[in-house]
């Protein structure tokens, strides 16, 4: 499942860096000009790995995947279900302050070129 509405992020005006929702001025440029916006909620998996010890309030194992969705917007989720493989497109959503891969992700032919 994916977010219908997209994912909630901020964005600049200044300078149209985009970056998941967090108090105070840009983190680039350091302007005041930030308003929040929605992105799709499909992001490509740039890193796996899966934790023998959990955080409190997580399950053991615990797996993590840092994912960049459109607009160079990198996120750190939790991946509830099996390890994401690297360069394929995983939805994402937010539940409370952590981000969810919602689904194993679909094989891509190559990852994004950088
Ligand atoms: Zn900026």
């Amino acid at each position: 499942m994916s977010e219908p509405n997209g994912l909630l992020v901020n964005g600049c005006t200044n300078c149209h860096s985009r970056y998941l929702p967090r108090p105070g001025r840009c983190p680039r440029c350091g302007s005041d000009r930030v308003s929040p916006l929605r992105i799709p909620a499909r992001a490509t998996v740039l890193a796996a790995t899966e934790l023998s010890v959990a955080p409190a309030g997580f399950a053991t194992p615990h797996r993590l995947a840092l994912l960049e969705a459109s607009d160079g917007v990198r996120i750190l989720a939790v991946a509830r279900g099996p390890l994401p493989a690297l360069g394929s497109v995983v939805n994402v959503m937010r539940d409370a302050d952590v981000y969810l891969v919602v689904d194993e992700g679909t094989p891509v032919a190559s990852p994004k070129p950088p």
